[in-house]
């Protein structure tokens, strides 16, 4: 992994005193998820006259949270949940929206602003669609508004779907938890009251045996080590050329692995059977394996072009056939969840990656197509969207464009693997059960994309 130095040298005295006279940006030091943590440091405020406000407020006194329904001139928050639930026009925006800006100056570092608003697709009536539009853009335009490593994100009700309902529930945890450090600026949709809560909180994944594709290194491993950590079984997969790296990772997890190129037709199958034979069942399948071969495309050949295509998108195709053909019913069984790795370069394009967004707008597609094939088993499938990442492969990146790429966020830094494994880890589990089809950006609002 790369390691960020400025980020390091702005959080100590006289770096901070040179940076803030300078006008530099200043990034600080994430809050990130470690078990056990308490799920907000310090105080939470619940804004807004609709039913879901009071909804969230119960919910957060069930989880232990000192909850403000107003805000104290000296009270300082670790969170702000505002609820536009209840809007029919763009004149009913004000009195939250003003209220949340009243207490910005109040928010503690890596504090979380969350709206809650219903889908506007939902909605005939133009006013109606244009005010919870509104929320989306008031949303995005408060995420670049945060300091100190906060963050402003969306949970949006479709067709009906209340904020008691496990998806929403699951997603407001998410969305308030240290596990979304790195996801500002973003949607979740919750839009069918499918799923349920887990028993305990740190363990969502518990007795669940989870397939990680690409898990030798890099983002794959932080896949595995996290749902490792949330209690999942992990099946490591990867090429027989990182047979023992994938070996030392799914070792010290007490996993298995399975030493496979994810483009032999018989992929799909050879997972399955891994499953059956060593687990007895399959719950959750992770598309992390994938590769780039940029060049821009007047100087594209056919092998790069290709094979990008075939390991990014068509071995994902093939093996979900696999996964849902009805053989596959005894160890797939009901509820299966599949998440796949996207990119902001499949959302926003990137010079010589034509091959590249191709692949990961595909996967997007995928997703978006597959949704209701996997609802009808009680499933989800999702894509994450990371930005960038500090990875190997970032990390040789010459240093200037590095530096320049690593900042062009909200967060004016990197994200972590680990945070990329945060987002995969809540859409595997069945806390996000009503969330399907659907793309979430792990990119700390980079200016690359929506
Ligand atoms: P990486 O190159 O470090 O690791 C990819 C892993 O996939 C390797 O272990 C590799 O051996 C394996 N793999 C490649 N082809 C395979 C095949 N045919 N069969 C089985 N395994 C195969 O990559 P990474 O940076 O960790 O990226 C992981 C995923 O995240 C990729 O899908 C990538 O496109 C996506 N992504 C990464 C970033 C980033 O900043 N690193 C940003 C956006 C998206």
């Amino acid at each position: 992994m790369s390691t960020d130095t400025y980020t390091a040298l702005v959080n100590q005295p006289l770096g901070k005193k040179i940076a803030a006279a300078l006008g530099l940006p200043q990034p600080v030091e994430l809050r990130r998820h470690t078990p056990g943590q308490p799920l907000l440091d310090g105080l939470a405020l619940v804004l807004g006259s609709g039913p879901a406000a009071q909804q969230v407020a119960d919910q957060l006194l069930d989880w232990g949270v000192d909850v403000r329904r107003h805000a104290g001139a000296k009270d300082r928050f670790a969170a702000v949940v505002a609820c536009f639930d209840a809007v029919q026009t763009p004149a009913d925006l004000s009195d939250t929206a003003l209220e949340v800006g009243q207490v910005m100056r109040q928010l503690g570092s890596s504090a979380r602003v969350i709206t809650v608003s219903a889908d506007p697709s939902d909605a005939t009536d133009p006013a109606a669609r244009s005010a919870r539009k509104g929320v989306e853009g008031l949303t995005r335009s408060l995420a670049h508004e945060m300091r100190r490593g906060g963050t402003a994100n969306g949970l949006v009700l479709a067709g009906g779907t209340e904020m008691s309902a496990p998806g929403a529930v699951g997603a407001l945890r998410f969305l308030l938890s240290a596990r979304s450090a790195f996801v500002s600026g973003q949607f979740l949709t919750v839009g069918t009251s499918e799923g349920a809560l887990p028993q305990d909180w740190d363990r969502p994944l518990a007795g669940k045996v989870a397939v990680v594709t690409g898990a030798a290194r890099g983002i794959g491993e932080a896949i595995a080590r996290t749902l490792h950590r949330d209690g999942a079984t992990v099946v490591g997969v990867d090429v027989p050329a990182a047979g023992e790296q994938l070996a030392a990772v799914v070792n010290s997890i007490h996993g298995t692995s399975l030493q496979l190129d994810i483009t032999a037709p018989d992929a799909g199958a050879r997972i399955l059977e891994h499953c059956r034979t060593r687990h007895g069942r399959m719950d959750l399948v992770v598309h992390n394996a994938g590769i780039t071969r940029d060049k821009m495309l007047a100087n594209m050949d056919a092998a790069r072009w290709d094979s990008v295509i075939a390991v990014n998108i068509e071995s994902q195709l093939a093996m979900n056939q696999a996964f849902l053909a009805d053989q596959a019913r005894d160890v797939v069984g009901d509820h299966l969840r599949i998440v796949s790795l996207a990119s902001t370069s499949g959302i926003a394009g990137n010079r010589g990656q034509t091959n590249y967004a191709a692949s990961k707008a595909g996967v997007i597609g995928m997703a978006s197509a597959s949704a209701e094939l996997l609802a009808e088993r009680g499933g989800t499938i999702n894509a994450v969207a990371p930005g960038f990442i500090e990875t190997e492969m970032t990390g040789k990146m010459p240093f200037l464009t590095r530096e320049v790429a690593r900042r062009m966020n909200s967060l004016s830094q990197g994200g972590r693997p680990v945070d990329v494994a945060e987002a995969i880890s809540f859409l595997g589990s069945d806390a996000a059960g009503g969330t399907n089809g659907t793309v979430l950006r792990v990119c700390g609002q980079g200016i690359m994309g929506a």
